[in-house]
């Protein structure tokens, strides 16, 4: 059965028929079996994540990317804890409106869309207010898709002795993050992200220390990441409550997938080449992307609406979508634009079409120029 069209969206994305076939079958969630898969899939985690086991643990949420932060920001930030969250975009605006909902003590620092948050100005922030405890940052921030300075901004973290809390949800398994290395305390993920699998749930690679902090603090029942955690551990692979458990089959051969690829350096060189083709044919088309070259991540690129062509969004995205692409629209409130993702099983070859596609509709050519 093949797919209507190729998602060019972050998620959830085209996978491969593979991992679909995984989920044929019907498992039972505490049979031995199945928490062995759940007990591989934690390790594989670490081992992208180049986390030691020693130091780090891998713990699953069931539901979207959201649910993962949520649990993650409502249960490691103690009463007399302070969040500083940094924000480029929308899903940094959903920690904020997750700290605002949980009653959580916060302040962001707020950079332009199409900046990267400045490791200076965090510095700054963290000298000043000695309260903060915790500090939290998208790492692709999928709204334009710019990527923030994580080395840089751990570094300053760090030397400032704060709680990191990463959401590396379209960036993590599609760009290498030594996780263990720069120290990141929570970093959160999701299934149908840069790993290529099915959304279902979210995955936290935790340093272990920070984690066994977290007993009891929890504002929430199911979203409590420490109890989850140690479900998982006593019952070797126990999820707390129903756990999706064709999407873990699922994703079991996307790991599988991504280590047959040749691992995070080799499906990074693929997603950057699909990048590097959108941006230049785009641009040979009469496009012109939000941000510089050297901002943009390797997952996603954000486009202003042209203007050499009359162009409406819904007849631009009806058109490709008939030629068998889904683009993604904008989130800017100050700029129209739309988006096109490059991740999951998708290739040159596919963006290749797709700028044919793209080229054909605005009536050039590039054998014509
Ligand atoms: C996809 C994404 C999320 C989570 O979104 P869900 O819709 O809950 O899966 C969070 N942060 C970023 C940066 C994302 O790209």
């Amino acid at each position: 059965m093949s797919n209507p069209y190729l998602l060019l969206t972050p998620g959830p994305l085209s996978t491969t028929s593979t991992v679909k076939e995984a989920m044929l079958k019907d498992w039972c969630t505490w049979d031995h079996e199945y928490k062995a898969i759940v007990e591989q899939i934690r390790l594989q985690l670490l081992e992208v994540g180049c986390a030691s086991k020693e130091h780090y643990t891998a713990l699953f949420m069931q539901g979207s990317g959201t649910f993962g932060i949520e649990a993650t920001i409502g249960s490691v930030i103690p009463s007399n804890g302070k969040l500083l969250i940094l924000q480029n975009g929308a899903y940094g605006k959903r920690i904020e409106e997750i700290a605002n909902v949980l009653k959580i003590p916060h302040l962001s620092l707020v950079f332009e869309a199409n900046t990267q948050v400045d490791p200076q100005a965090v510095e700054r922030k963290l000298v000043e207010d000695k309260a903060i405890t915790h500090v939290a940052m998208v790492h692709c921030e999928t709204t334009t898709g710019i990527l923030n300075p994580l080395e840089a901004v751990m570094d300053v973290i760090k030397r400032n002795n704060r709680i990191a809390i990463i959401d590396a949800m379209s960036s993590f398994g599609g760009i290498p993050i030594e996780v263990e290395q720069l120290q990141i305390d929570f970093i959160i993920s999701s299934a149908n992200k840069c790993i290529q699998g099915v959304p279902g749930f979210s995955f936290i690679l935790c340093k272990r220390d920070e984690l066994i902090k977290c007993k009891g603090k929890a504002r929430s029942l199911s979203l409590d990441l420490y109890d989850q955690w140690e479900t998982m551990e006593k019952d070797a692979g126990k999820w707390r409550f129903t756990s999706p458990t064709h999407v873990v089959h699922a994703f079991a051969q996307a790991l599988k997938e991504l280590d047959e690829e040749g691992g995070v350096e080799a499906r990074h060189a693929r997603y950057r080449t699909n990048q590097q083709i959108v941006v230049e044919e785009l641009t040979q088309a009469g496009f012109t992307a939000y941000l510089p070259r050297e901002l943009q991540s390797p997952f996603i690129t954000t486009f202003l609406y042209p203007t050499h062509i009359p162009f409406a969004f819904e007849h631009f995205y009806n058109f490709l979508k008939s030629a068998g692409f889904v683009i993604y629209p904008g989130k800017l409130t100050d700029a129209n634009v739309f988006r096109i993702g490059n991740i999951g099983d998708v290739h040159a070859k596919d963006m290749e079409r797709l700028s044919e596609q793209i080229l054909r509709y605005v009536g050039v050519t590039k054998y014509e120029n």
